[in-house]
């Protein structure tokens, strides 16, 4: 077998976003040198000083560990990053266009090129960031073109799954490791840069580049459809009477089926499912195969419809108009334990009734300062008990553990109305009800 260039090759992460920054800590907590590269000067100037510009439990201690080490560095200088590197893993950001459905590649590319055209000797470029199928084949070309040693770098993909939230605990321990390459020497590489992870028994899918691009965004597509086949069941629920966590919980115990992504509620949202599974239908026309993922615009239309619903049972149960009504908007974030607001189902429903007339006041204990940057027209109370008051009615919309844990009589005491939507299924719908609250919940009877 051909060696690595080094059993402990030298790493760099280009962008240091959610995925950057954890890839980046964690190979340095791992035994790696590691330099850290980003154009966000703000950015590399927190990380270099121990501070983790998002919300990340248990990222900032591993940081300071990792810098404690000498291990991890951080730099805006691609030259500097090109000249020292073994292995360029690339993280940056593959949004949704603005004008389409398409993963805007402006990032990816412009990273690529600046890279390569500085790169001067062997070296493995490792793309992580989510992308359209064909990208990593189009980017070979692009490193070949600009790169002073084009024939000596070579490029491989490696595809990332870690979930915001649980971010260090997936990148230390991830549940499968997939290297898309193209030679027996990029594999080499990159088992060298995943040795640790790799001998603690992680199971390793070799691959072509195609297929690595499409494992992450066919892995992303099943847990969108997932979530969407439950809500989908939730619509027919609410048309029946019948209460959709019963049928979730039967349908769980059913090995075939299991628990995990099966939980009704507002649905998906974030900066992954949602623009990973409209780029893959993009690309997929784009392809001459777009009927075999018309399913998933399917799966998308459900997920929205999630939103509008949560307004329809918010407005019907003050008793048909929002004018002028204070609503509590419980949540920011898109999920809890993260501050991320990317196509947040909360603050779409909060814009939503806002957008009716409603007084919305927002509390999050982590995504306010996101939520506030992006959203400046909205209002925000600084604590539970400030967004509750005087509200008619208190939506759920994150299920951070603050709401799930509490009390109905402590809120029930500072609202105007004992009237609460669970958006989450997270809260104890008798004890809420005992308590003389009106609960709903979508896909559940409205009394039961
Ligand atoms: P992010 O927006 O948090 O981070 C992207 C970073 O890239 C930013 O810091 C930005 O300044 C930097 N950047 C942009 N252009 C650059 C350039 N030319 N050179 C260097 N840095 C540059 O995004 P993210 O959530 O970390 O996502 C990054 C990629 O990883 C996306 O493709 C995403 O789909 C994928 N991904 C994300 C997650 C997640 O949970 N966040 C999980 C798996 C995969």
């Amino acid at each position: 077998t051909i060696p690595p260039i080094a059993e402990h090759p030298r790493l760099t992460v280009i962008g240091t976003g959610y995925l950057g920054a954890t890839h980046a800590v964690s190979m340095a907590v791992l035994g790696y040198e590691v330099l850290g590269v980003d154009v966000d000067a703000a950015k590399i100037a927190l990380l270099a000083s121990g501070r983790v510009p998002f919300y990340e439990p248990g990222l900032p201690e591993k940081l300071r560990e990792a810098l404690d080490t000498g291990r991890l560095r951080f730099t805006t200088d691609f030259t500097e990053a090109a000249e020292w590197g073994d292995v360029h893993f690339i993280c940056v950001g593959t949004p949704q266009a603005h004008d389409s459905n398409a993963a805007d590649l402006t990032y990816v590319d412009r990273a690529f090129a600046t890279l390569s055209s500085a790169i001067t000797r062997r070296a493995l470029i490792v793309g992580k960031s989510t992308v359209p199928i064909g990208t990593a084949a189009r980017l070979t070309e692009l490193v070949r073109a600009s790169s002073p040693v084009g024939e000596r770098v070579e490029l491989a993909w490696n595809p990332e799954f870690l979930r915001e939230g649980y971010a260090v605990e997936d990148t230390l321990h991830p549940d499968r490791l997939v290297f898309g390459v193209q030679s027996e020497w990029a594999e080499a590489q990159l088992r060298a840069a995943f040795r640790p992870i790799l001998d603690a028994g992680t199971p390793l899918v070799i691959a072509d580049l195609a297929t690595a691009e499409l494992v992450k965004v066919a892995a992303n597509s099943f847990l969108a459809t997932k979530i969407s086949y439950i809500n989908a069941m939730a619509e027919v629920c609410e048309a029946t009477g019948a209460d959709v966590n019963i049928l979730a919980s039967a349908l769980a115990y059913d090995s075939r089926i299991g628990s995990r992504f099966l939980k009704p509620g507002l649905g998906f949202g974030g900066g992954c499912l949602p623009k990973d599974i409209r780029a893959f239908i993009h690309r997929a026309e784009e392809l001459g195969v777009g009927q075999a993922v018309t399913f998933l615009r399917e799966v998308d239309g459900i997920n929205q419809r999630r939103r509008t619903r949560t307004v329809d049972v918010i407005r019907e149960m003050v008793g048909g108009s929002l004018e002028g009504v204070p609503v509590a908007a419980l949540g920011a974030a898109f999920k809890p334990n993260s501050d991320d607001i990317r196509d947040a189902p909360a603050l779409d429903v909060a814009r939503m009734l806002s957008a009716e007339g409603a007084i919305v006041t927002i509390y999050d204990p982590e995504a306010m300062p996101n939520a506030r940057r992006a959203y400046p027209e909205l209002s925000f109370a600084p604590s539970l008990p400030e967004a509750v008051r005087g509200a008619e009615v208190v939506a759920l919309l994150t299920e951070w553990a603050e709401f799930r844990e509490a009390r109905p009589d402590d809120l029930g005491r500072l609202v105007a109305h004992r009237r609460i939507v669970d958006g989450r299924h997270a809260l104890n719908a008798d004890e809420y009800r005992a308590r003389g609250w009106e609960y709903r919940a979508l896909g559940r009877p409205v009394e039961s």
